[in-house]
C-alpha cells in the first residue's frame, strides 16, 4: 500500500506497544510488529488501487499518486517522535524499491532485468496474498478502490487520535 497508510500504521503500533510495554520490550515489540505489519497491511492491498506499472497519460493515476505521495512524506514531519515505528513498518519498501531495486538499475545495463525476481520481501508478500487471501475481490486496476485505502487510513487516524487523548 501508500507509504501514508504504512506511516499510520508504524505510528499506531509504537503508540500502542509504549503504552502497554515498558522498555526495552516497547521498543523491541515496536520494531518487530511494525516490521511484520507491512506484509499484512501490503497483503491486502489487492482490494486497493494500485496498478502495477505507472500510468502517466492518466489524471486520476497521477493525481492520487502524487497526491497520496505528499500527504505520506507530509505525514512524517508531526510523527517524527515515532520514528522508530514508521522506519520498520517501511522498511520492506525501503529495502525493495529504493536499494534493492536502485542497484538493480545501476547494473542492468542491457534492460533485461526482471525487478519482481529481485524484490525480496514483495515477492513473500505475493505468497502470502495468494495463500491467504486469494478469496478477496481483485481491485487493483479499480479506481474506486482509492476508497478502500482512504477508510483505512482514516480508521489509523482515529485510533492514533483516540490513543493519544
Ligand atoms: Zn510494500
Amino acid at each position: 500500500m501508500n507509504l501514508f497508510t504504512h506511516v499510520l500504521t508504524g505510528v499506531f503500533i509504537q503508540i500502542l506497544c509504549f503504552i502497554f510495554f515498558s522498555f526495552p520490550f516497547n521498543f523491541i515489540l515496536t520494531i518487530i510488529i511494525a516490521f511484520v505489519s507491512h506484509f499484512i497491511v501490503d497483503a491486502f492491498s489487492k482490494i486497493t488501487y494500485h496498478t502495477p506499472a505507472p500510468h502517466w497519460d492518466d489524471k486520476f493515476w497521477v493525481s492520487w499518486n502524487i497526491g497520496i505521495r505528499v500527504v505520506g512524506y507530509s505525514a512524517i514531519i508531526p510523527f517524527y517522535p515515532y520514528y522508530l515505528g514508521m522506519i520498520f513498518a517501511n522498511l520492506p519498501d525501503i529495502w525493495d524499491w529504493a536499494i534493492v531495486r536502485r542497484i538493480q538499475k545501476r547494473r542492468n545495463v542491457n534492460g533485461k532485468i526482471n525487478y519482481y525476481r529481485n524484490n525480496f520481501f514483495h515477492r513473500i508478500i505475493y505468497k502470502i496474498r495468494e495463500k491467504t487471501l486469494f478469496w478477496l475481490p481483485n481491485w487493483i486496476h479499480e479506481k474506486k478502490a482509492i476508497i478502500v485505502e482512504i477508510l483505512i487510513d482514516f480508521a489509523l487516524i482515529i485510533g492514533i487520535i483516540f490513543l493519544k487523548i
